[in-house]
């Protein structure tokens, strides 16, 4: 059982083989905290979060680190901060906060490094110099460039030869460009904007070297995974991989895997401010529970491109209640020690089959239904561990069933359940029943088995 992954590159699906397996490193880009983050955003942070915690089931919790910076320089923070007549710190602490504590409901562990742009100041410029002497940059009019000329492999992982895209810009070329599809490395700052000194002149960085300069300050070249949304490829990542592999003096390359996931899209169209579909997942919370989204978000395969609709969200809840489901009716069982079946890592292990990896959940909710006595020790620590492995079923079963109920009616159904219970035992059946109807009338539905009543709302 070996971890295969796709990578973007060589375009086909190969073995993982890190550096070197006591420190294994990914790198996954980061958000610009300007705004909530919309669940475009987050797809990008579970499907890593995924990658992260096998590696770390794999290799070992201690030797595996990852890297996911926060962009907190750009010309959307700055135009946000002078809208409001503040300091961009106050935009970007505010929305990074928002930002954590999202992620943190959808089941994301904190990256091991959260680097920022505006603390990575001298190891982006420091990196820019390297550039220049090495002759892949030049300096023109207040900005240093990328010469993609500079580099022959320009291209290679977007797949795109430097000739089309030269002949493809329809922009007009800026006048201190050398070639078309030259990019800022360093670019002088408009009056009012954040600004920082540098031999090349006082101004800011473009958005590129940031990624390069942190993956080198947190992580050392080569690292072993960079990943991002698909749409990150051209010219984000294409651009990082130029200008990390140019400023290298070792040699050693810049990234051994390049990882992509699909886009997601908002039923059959992109999100889009003038669509008005953007979904936050900051308000999606207020509708379903975390766990929810990261099922809908990690459900399909992470390379597929993903439409968002209410009923991905309530299948995924739908798919939460039967597997909880199965582990409240064993919650007298006490799960033994075990790790996942062959079965349910081999999926996971193919490229992060998860559809596989999911349908192997529901395999072992089942035969944990139906087992023996004597077995449901074993399978249900089986269920667990195979879903905590993807960040799933660790809550209270209980609880699960309970959650996002309003805690004082939450505490006049269990006075009810409990009326009800003494009722019975009292033999006082018309008034049991009586109490199952008022109950009923507020969508809550109760079980009886021999280790007492549990309930549920019943699912709409
Ligand atoms: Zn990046």
């Amino acid at each position: 059982m070996n971890l295969r992954l796709y990578d973007t590159l060589t375009r086909e699906k190969r073995p993982f083989v890190p550096g070197d397996p006591s420190r294994v490193t990914m790198y996954v880009c980061g958000p610009t905290v300007y705004n909530y983050a919309h669940i475009g955003n987050a797809r990008p942070v579970v499907v890593f979060d995924l990658l992260f915690r096998l590696l770390r089931h794999l290799y070992g919790e201690d030797h595996v680190l990852y890297a996911a910076n926060v962009t907190d320089v750009d010309d959307k923070i700055n135009l946000k901060a002078s809208r409001e007549g503040v300091e961009i710190g106050a935009i970007t602490a505010r929305y990074l906060a928002a930002y954590q504590q999202d992620m943190r409901s959808l089941g994301a562990l904190a990256p091991t490094f959260q680097p920022r742009a505006t603390e990575t100041m001298d190891a982006i410029i420091a990196m820019i110099a390297r550039l220049i002497h090495a002759n892949a940059a030049y300096e023109a009019q207040g900005h240093v460039l990328f010469d993609t000329q500079a580099y022959g492999d320009y291209g290679a992982l977007s797949g795109r030869s430097l000739d089309d895209m030269i002949a493809g810009a329809r922009v007009e070329v800026a006048p201190y460009k050398r070639h078309g599809a030259d990019f800022v490395l360093w670019k002088p700052s408009k009056p009012g904007e954040p600004v920082w000194d540098s031999p090349f002149g006082a101004g800011r960085p473009g958005w590129h070297i940031e990624c390069s300069a942190m993956i080198e300050q947190a992580l050392g070249l080569p690292i072993d995974i960079h990943g991002g949304g698909a749409d990150l490829i051209f010219p984000h990542h294409e651009n990082e991989r130029a200008q990390g592999i140019c400023a290298d003096h070792a040699g050693g390359g810049y990234a051994r895997y390049w990882l992509h996931n699909g886009f997601l899209n908002m039923g059959t169209e992109k999100m889009s401010k003038s669509l008005g579909n953007v979904a936050l997942v900051h308000d999606l919370l207020e509708t379903a529970p975390g766990e929810a989204l990261r099922w809908a978000l990690a459900g399909s395969h992470y390379r597929q491109p993903l439409a968002w609709t209410e009923d991905v969200v309530a299948q995924a809840k739908g798919a939460l209640d039967r597997l909880y489901g199965a582990l409240r009716r064993v919650q007298g069982v006490k799960a033994e020690a075990v790790g996942p079946p062959d079965a349910f890592m081999d999926a996971i292990l193919d490229d992060l089959n998860t559809p596989k990896a999911n349908a192997e959940l529901f395999a072992l909710a089942k035969a944990l239904e139906t087992a023996p006595v004597s077995e449901r020790a074993r399978l249900k620590g089986q269920l667990l561990a195979s879903g905590g492995l993807l960040g799933f079923l660790q809550d209270d079963p209980e609880r699960w069933f309970h959650a996002g109920i309003d805690p004082e009616l939450s505490a006049r159904i269990e006075a009810l359940i409990a009326a009800r219970i003494e009722a019975r035992s009292a033999k006082d059946f018309a008034r049991a029943d009586e109490i199952r109807g008022q109950l009923t009338a507020m969508g809550i539905e109760v079980m009886d088995s021999a280790a007492g009543a549990t309930w549920r709302r019943e699912p709409a």
